[in-house]
């Protein structure tokens, strides 16, 4: 018998809370439910942690992208849904910036919440399990930078980095277009996969994430390049 794997869930409104509950026990799962957020952190500080956290955005107490970037800050990389109350590409994208790994809009139907909480749970595990570089992986060296795409693995100066995953995907993006200008609503539309977009403040704050992770001197950046008026140009030689 495997362990049965653990699931928490964050949300205030009790009804659909435990409903949430019911459900993801009736798929086998073991679950927890937090209905604030000092809650959900007493529950997340304990050992043996939960294998994805459903988070609720609205909550009495902390919201829950604040409470999603207290997590990622604190190192801990669990996949997390967010409940999102409206259709707002800008709380998925908030969602998104907060470290967030996908984002599902209520009313939703219950069948595609646990098909998501699946997936996470499914990716998780394979990084966990990948074992070793990937045979004929696709990898890129830049600067102090060696990254293992099919691995999911990235080390700067031999350390490894975790990234988010869209950090990681749009790592893979400027990859696959190196020396090539992409706009910002090129990105937004390969990257985040948004068709509708407030603005594009989401890519820069991305693009500097990067520099901090990538760049000996964020402020004089030497692979994550802006072209003044047209976007970002990555090269990964360097332009030093
Ligand atoms: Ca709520």
């Amino acid at each position: 018998m495997s362990e049965p794997v653990r699931l928490l869930v964050v949300e205030d409104e009790a009804h659909l809370a435990a409903g949430l509950k019911l459900n993801f026990e009736l798929d086998g799962y073991q679950v927890d439910v937090a209905n604030n957020a000092r809650d959900a952190a007493r529950l997340l500080a304990r050992p043996n942690g939960y294998a994805t956290i459903v988070l609720d955005i609205m909550l009495p107490d902390l919201d829950g992208f604040a409470l999603c970037r207290r997590l990622r800050e604190a190192g801990n990389y669990t996949p997390v849904v967010m409940l999102t109350a409206r259709n707002a590409s800008e709380d998925r994208i908030r969602g998104l910036e907060a470290g967030a790994d996908d984002y599902i809009v209520k009313p939703f139907h219950l069948d595609e919440l646990l098909a998501r909480v699946r997936s996470q749970i499914r990716r998780a595990r394979w990084e966990r399990n990948r074992g070793g570089p990937a045979v004929g992986g696709d990898q890129l060296s830049f600067g102090r930078a060696h990254v293992d795409f099919a691995a999911h693995e990235v080390s700067v100066d031999g350390a490894p980095l975790h990234l988010t995953r869209l950090e990681f995907d749009l790592l893979r993006y400027f990859a696959d277009n190196p020396a090539r200008v992409v706009s910002r609503k090129e990105l937004l539309e390969q990257v985040w996969k948004l068709r509708n977009y407030p603005n594009t403040r989401t890519v820069d704050n991305f693009v500097a994430r990067l520099r901090k992770h990538f760049e000996v001197e964020a402020a004089r950046p030497e692979h994550f390049l802006s072209v003044r008026g047209a976007g970002y140009k990555f090269v990964p030689e360097g332009n030093g």
